[in-house]
């Protein structure tokens, strides 16, 4: 059985994501909108370890960093366990602003 996803590793994961995600200005995976990673990890907009496998449904990829990405802990709970579609990563971000204003 693959390690449970909890304690010192989950830890070091979240910090891994974290890293990547402040170096490369990721969005949120799952709502494509800016995480502040300065916020701590209990806040609902805070930055959590969203797994594009499902862990249940794929226990033994929890732990390949590649399939990780940065996703608010509101939309990561609201995800639920399932997978990501395989396409996540090639759409286009999401718009958060108004293109068409004069700024
Ligand atoms: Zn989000």
């Amino acid at each position: 059985m693959p390690r449970q996803w909890n304690g010192h590793a989950a830890e070091q994961a979240l910090a891994t994501v974290k890293r990547r995600g402040r170096a490369q200005h990721l969005p949120c995976c799952i709502c494509g909108r800016v995480i502040d990673y300065d916020l701590p990890g209990t806040d609902p907009m805070g930055c959590t370890v969203q797994h594009t496998k499902s862990r249940k449904r794929h226990p033994e990829l929890t732990w390949v960093s590649s399939l990780w990405q940065p996703a608010h802990r509101s939309c990561n709970r609201a995800w639920g366990d399932r997978d990501m579609p395989d396409d996540w990563a090639t759409r286009p971000t999401p718009t958060t602003g108004n293109p068409t204003s004069g700024w």
